[in-house]
């Protein structure tokens, strides 16, 4: 296994921790880094996760650090002022290594960083209930809410476009423009479809171009397998920090909103399948706004159903472009793999476009109930 091929022993001396003689195994679920379980033989001592960063996706990792650092300890501030707030289970801790840093680099240019291991907590892959689908708001809510006086300005963009769209569209063009793969001949009903909404998708960036919609520091990753749930299945401590960056509110809404609420996968063959959940984006909606109510402005909330379009929108273009270009950037299990993912994500913008004003009214109802029955939250 890619675990041997490590020297953990070496690597482990570099980081400022407790105990000796250490089992190393991998470990969780995730698809960008790859994490290990750092467990003393001496069971008196704390366990962490050593995670080996990947830094093929992430080229800045001093950047990504010293983001990560900057969020950490506002994250920690915050919480240590909340009644009965542990700042050491809901925010993650980043342990140093000798060199004052917090990563160490090996002799064969691996970036490796240590946290803290949260015992007792669980991630899942899929929202099955509406108490999780409530907690993944409020964790994503919250998140945003400690971090909205924090300024975007000192968090770098650790992935330039990422989430911008007009970028995202002008790579579109550009492969349809080049054809490299000469696949274009048997897309064109989905070109032609994803070019038609271009504009519209569009309002988002022209919002905030245009100083309506505030940048924000955003988590850019809002999976459910990105939030530690304790063992009540409540919310303990949002993770996967690599990604956050100075964004719109909407993105994070939006990105969640795209696997809670679908039925199927983001694959899905089966198109019919695709089908929306509607009581687990109510759910969502309620413990989202239930902690970003006291600082949401009204463009920012009339912006969250245009995130929930965004999207999956912005995840068809980027297949589709991937499928044209001949399958250069996503991993594919079969040949058609981005054809089908690219169909699949099509097929929920449509569902949702279908239901959008409904979907609309659910946040507008929840918002003007949340609003006329909370005091206003403070930490
Ligand atoms: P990736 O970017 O590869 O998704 P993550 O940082 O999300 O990496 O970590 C992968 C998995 O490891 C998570 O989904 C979670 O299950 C687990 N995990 C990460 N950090 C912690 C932690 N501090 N305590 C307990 N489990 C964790
Ligand atoms: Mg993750
Ligand atoms: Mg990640």
């Amino acid at each position: 296994s890619t675990s041997m091929i490590y020297n953990f022993a070496g690597i482990i001396t570099h980081f400022n921790i407790e105990g000796a003689d250490f089992d190393v195994t991998p470990f969780g679920s995730g698809h960008i880094n790859d994490t290990f379980l750092v467990k003393s033989k001496i069971v008196s001592y704390r366990t962490y996760l050593l995670q080996k960063i990947n830094h093929f996706v992430f080229k800045d990792i001093d950047g990504l650090m010293n983001n990560m650092v900057l969020v950490v300890n506002h994250l920690k501030e915050k919480i240590a002022q909340k009644p009965n707030g542990n700042s050491e289970k809901e925010v993650l801790t980043l342990v140093p290594c000798n060199n004052g840093k917090y990563y160490y680099k090996d002799d064969q240019g691996n970036y490796w960083r240590m946290t803290y291991f949260l015992e007792d907590t669980r991630s899942y892959d899929l929202v099955t209930t509406e108490k999780q689908a409530y907690q993944g708001g409020v964790a994503f809510g919250q998140f945003q809410y400690l971090l909205a006086d924090l300024d975007p300005a000192e968090i770098v963009d650790v992935i330039p476009d990422f989430l911008n769209i007009e970028k995202r569209l002008r790579d579109f063009n550009n492969a349809v423009a080049n054809d490299k793969a000469d696949r274009l001949k048997t897309v064109v009903t989905e070109v032609e479809y994803l070019s038609s909404w271009s504009t519209a998708m569009n309002d988002i960036l022209k919002l905030g171009k245009a100083g309506i919609l505030p940048l924000r520091i955003t988590h850019n990753d809002t999976k459910f397998n990105n939030i530690l749930l304790d063992k009540n299945n409540d919310i303990q401590c949002v993770i996967d920090l690599d990604t956050v960056m100075p964004g719109y509110v909407a993105y994070d809404f939006g990105d969640a909103i795209r696997s809670i609420i679908n039925t199927a996968v983001e694959d899905e063959k089966d198109l019919d399948a695709i089908q929306l959940n509607i009581p687990l984006f109510t759910e969502f909606t309620k413990g989202y706004l239930s902690e970003t109510l006291s600082f949401l402005t009204e463009p920012e909330l009339k912006s969250l159903i245009k995130g929930v379009m965004l999207l999956p929108y912005m995840q068809a273009v980027r297949f589709l472009t991937d499928y044209i270009e001949g399958d250069v950037y996503y991993k594919t299990h079969f040949p058609d793999h981005n054809l089908q993912r690219t169909r699949a994500q099509i097929q929920l913008f449509k569902i949702l476009e279908l239901n959008r004003s409904k979907l609309s009214d659910i946040v507008n109802t929840e918002w003007l109930l949340l609003k006329s029955n909370a005091p206003i939250k403070k930490v």
